[in-house]
């Protein structure tokens, strides 16, 4: 592989993080925390975490990066891998692969499209993902737990009961989703099922330190680096990694996608728990979390501290 140098000066980031981390707080009160899953309404609005790490196994962080949040949607980009190395090319039978240009919870594209979701990573394609994975183990969230344990190697990594249930009693929009979609036959199981299983996969917690780790064989041709694992290692393929950032890229953001690779330019995938992700395809990945959303339902302050940090640092891929 190709040696290239990283445009990160490792040295200056504590600065930069900590001068993101003060600029951020400034934007408290700009957005609203979710509270359509009325579990995730009590959590702390004034909350801003960042961590970023380097494939050369370094990290570094600034203000709350070591508090558990709920990762929601950036789940997604988990079972979206688990799902493409079971099944490979035959996925895109099932789901699309280009952006929806809608909300991540539309139902609306789902009828002129025969119930084939846009892409794997709003509700619709998630819920087709979480039916592929139902079929292929015991216990789907159990599953990917593991996958999270080994690439963060963190065996204590869990989901959040209350979160779950609270999601399970209250996910009108996701049921009609699931039901709708088993319409068209495109979803094996019982929707309960894959319903319960794809909110506990949302309600799993994670800290940004975490989260920056767990997708570091994004940012490394697919190999995963875990600090006491198995350095070196193949998690993914080098071509299916790129294909999973491009898809991040195209579609990580919901509806907000174009502004978002148009502002930052880097793959992510962004929940309403007010995580984001972002890869640097050959130099690191960083995670940022706080809770007020958007009218789009990315977080506000994380997609302000990616921005910065692209700019302070030159980090700009596109
Ligand atoms: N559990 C959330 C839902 O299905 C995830 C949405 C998100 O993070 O975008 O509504």
């Amino acid at each position: 592989m190709q040696e290239r140098t990283s445009p990160i000066q490792p040295a200056e980031l504590p600065k930069i993080l900590k001068q993101i981390h003060t600029e951020a707080q400034a934007l408290y009160g700009r957005g609203k925390v979710a509270s359509y899953i009325p579990e995730l309404a009590q959590v702390p609005a004034h909350q801003f975490g960042i961590s970023v790490a380097l494939i050369d196994g370094s990290t570094y962080s600034a203000g709350d990066a070591f508090t558990p949040f709920s990762t929601q949607s950036v789940t997604k980009l988990f079972t979206f891998v688990m799902a493409l190395k079971l099944v490979g090319d035959d996925l895109w039978e099932r789901v699309g692969r280009d952006p929806s240009g809608a909300r991540y919870n539309s139902l609306v594209q789902l009828e002129p499209e025969n119930g084939k979701p846009r892409n794997p990573f709003i509700n619709s394609g998630a819920l087709v993902i979480a039916d592929i994975l139902t079929s292929r183990y015991t216990s789907m969230p159990n599953a990917l737990l593991s996958e999270l344990r080994r690439l963060t190697d963190n065996p204590h990594l869990g989901w959040n009961s209350k979160v779950a249930k609270s999601e399970i009693d209250t996910g009108h929009r996701n049921i009609a989703m699931a039901f709708f979609m088993k319409s068209y036959g495109n979803f094996n199981n019982a929707p309960e099922l894959v319903l319960e299983n794809y909110c506990r996969q949302c309600a799993i917690e994670m800290t940004c330190t975490q989260l920056a780790q767990a997708t570091m064989f994004l940012a490394n041709d697919g190999q995963d680096i875990t600090r006491h694992g198995h350095p070196g290692e193949e998690y993914l393929s080098p071509s299916a990694a790129r294909r999973v950032n491009a898809l991040m890229l195209t579609c990580g953001a919901y509806d907000a996608a174009g502004d978002f690779a148009y502002r930052i330019g880097l793959p992510v995938k962004t929940g309403v728990g007010g995580g984001i992700v972002a890869i640097v395809p050959h130099v690191g990945t960083v995670a940022v979390w706080s809770p007020e959303l958007d009218s789009t339902g990315n977080s506000v302050l994380g997609s302000f501290a990616l921005e910065r940090l692209v700019q302070l640092t030159g980090l700009h891929h596109a």
